[in-house]
């Protein structure tokens, strides 16, 4: 109620910040093969998309920048 579309595409960036922030981990593989380049951050069970290495941390809605922005988790 009372979010436009501009304000919820804001706190999702923020959310996607936020997580980064909180649970990002660089990626091992970028680590050890680029050390002079940014590593790509992942969250659990997130992949590196240049090395297709998959974060081993188990998934945590709440680790995710929905989670973060207070989206319930929506599976079935
Ligand atoms: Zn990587």
């Amino acid at each position: 109620m009372g979010s436009d579309y501009g304000d919820q595409c804001r706190e999702l960036r923020d959310a996607k910040r936020e997580a980064r922030r909180l649970h990002g981990q660089p990626c091992p593989v970028c680590v050890e093969k680029l050390p002079r380049a940014h590593p790509s951050i992942l969250l659990p069970q997130q992949v590196c998309k240049i090395h297709k290495h998959r974060d081993p941390r188990p998934h945590d809605h709440a680790k995710t920048m929905w989670g973060i922005a207070g989206y319930e988790r929506n599976e079935k």
